[in-house]
């Protein structure tokens, strides 16, 4: 049975990505909170990070070095403040330390070892902290793995490569593990509970959420995420500049905004831009994520501008009610990704693109489905064709950065979630492929694809591009 919750796959936090910046800072802090515990953190003099696999070869990029170090001061994705932890890394280096929960260490770059070309059993994306005395011996260490979406897991031991899931994540506590009253494993049992007890997927979801956080717990934070979302959308409409790195990407989402404004003022038909809006909303969206500011991870970082550019699309066009935007299309959206978190992977670094962007772009389908009244046959032949078209896509981030092909593809697969939300409700909901079939095919090209097209950097457009 699904032990991912709806609610979980949408949390609040900061960019560049779930897995780079979200999932190390959450284990950063995990690990502090570790040594505070065990009373360790007196006798600890130094530190050593040590990044493995896709972590280790894209990490600088994603903003990796950061988020390790805010997060070993005790700071978090949701509560944290961007614009400090942008500096984090490079502030410690001219300090030649760091605090851990307010305790001084002494810090220096070559404290945190790259091995990239090491992938730790349990998963690609590893990372181990060890806390060192003054002699340099280790006196705690830990090893964790960030598993897509800002989820981590703690390595148990050797004999044990099973991690337990631990709390870092927001909102996973003991009642994460309580009974939900409609539990299932799969989209055919998921359809046939709806239809069983005529609900639709967003209130089976909904009701589940409630027994494992409360209504109102989960109320205020679906509610909040879905605010959270379009105040995403409007900073990104009116932000300008150069994005952080060294490709030298501007921003654009404020300029496609002015000239469809300005389309409208001399006579344009705001419907008919529909698409572009769309397009920019996406956009807005992905800009702000790889600025390293406020986004909310759906379901994760990398392909955070697709599931707020439908739902500010279904507002602005279709009339549905922020309040329908979350109670209806955010929650049908989430249990689409706990059939993805649970059934196949929604990490870049373990199924490629197609597990971040083809996961966010088949729920987006999903909810738009939900809100526009497809039946639940309609919506999860609106999330089945979303995947579909989304299958072997590769990753291959430029420079490690989460900019080219990311901010565009976030455009294309909103486009491609509406198109198949369409063409799903121009059905009766038949068809012959079924959501569980796209998903299972997605994990067996995600495990057959090469690790160059993992976020790691080492192949497609990430070689290809000329860097200047
Ligand atoms: S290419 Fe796709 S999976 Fe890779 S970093 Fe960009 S959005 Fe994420």
């Amino acid at each position: 049975m699904i032990q991912v919750d709806a609610l979980d796959l949408f949390t609040i936090g900061i960019g560049p990505s779930s897995s780079h910046t979200v999932g190390p800072m959450r284990a950063a802090c995990e690990f502090a909170s570790s040594l505070q515990e065990a009373k360790l953190l007196s006798p600890m003099a130094g530190i050593r990070i040590t990044l493995y696999g896709s972590l280790g070869a894209t990490g600088a990029g994603h903003g990796t070095t950061n988020a390790i170090v805010a997060g070993l001061g005790g700071q978090q994705p949701e509560s944290c403040s961007p614009s400090q932890v942008v500096v984090s890394w490079q502030n410690a280096l001219d300090a030649k330390c760091i605090f851990v929960l307010g305790h001084r260490v002494a810090f220096a770059a070559t404290d945190l070892v790259l091995k990239p070309m090491i992938r730790l059993p349990k998963h690609s994306n590893g990372m181990t902290f060890e806390a060192l005395d003054s002699l340099g011996a280790t006196i705690l260490s830990q090893t964790y793995y960030s598993v897509g979406g800002g989820f981590i897991e703690k390595h148990i031991g050797d004999a044990d490569l099973d991690s337990a899931t631990i709390a870092a994540q927001a909102n996973i506590d003991a009642k994460k593990a309580a009974a939900v009253p409609f539990g299932f494993s799969s989209s055919t049992e998921l359809v046939e509970l709806c239809q069983l007890t005529n609900q639709t997927i967003a209130q089976v979801a909904w009701q589940n959420s409630v027994a494992r956080y409360g209504q109102e717990r989960a109320a205020e934070h679906i509610d909040a995420v879905w605010a959270a979302m379009a105040d995403c959308v409007e900073a990104g409409l009116s932000a300008t500049g150069v994005l952080p790195g060294y490709l030298n990407v501007s921003r654009r989402a404020r300029a496609i905004r002015e000239q469809l404004e300005l389309q409208q003022r001399e006579g344009a038909i705001s419907a008919e831009q529909s698409g572009e809006w769309l397009q920019a909303y996406a956009i807005a969206v992905n800009e702000e994520n790889a600025a390293g500011m406020r986004v909310v991870t759906a379901p994760t970082n990398g392909a955070a501008g697709i599931i707020p550019a439908v739902g500010y699309f279904a507002l602005k066009f279709k009339g549905v009610t922020p309040e329908r935007l979350a109670r209806e299309y955010l929650m049908t959206a989430g249990a689409i990704g706990q059939l993805y978190k649970s059934n196949a992977s929604i990490s870049g670094a373990e199924a490629g693109c197609q597990g971040e962007v083809g996961s966010a772009c088949s729920m987006a389908a999903a909810g738009l489905a939900a809100v526009l009244g497809g039946t639940v046959r309609q919506v999860e032949n609106a999330a089945e064709i979303a995947m579909e078209h989304n299958l072997g896509l590769t990753c291959d981030p430029v420079g490690g950065f989460v900019q080219m092909p990311c901010i565009e593809r976030n455009a294309i697969a909103a486009g491609t979630a509406v198109a198949a939300t369409r063409l799903a409700l121009l059905g009766d909901g038949n068809h012959k492929i079924s959501l569980d079939t796209v998903i299972e095919t997605m994990r067996q090209t995600g495990l057959d694809m090469s690790s160059k097209y993992k976020e790691t950097s080492l192949g497609g457009l990430a070689v290809n591009v000329v860097e200047c």
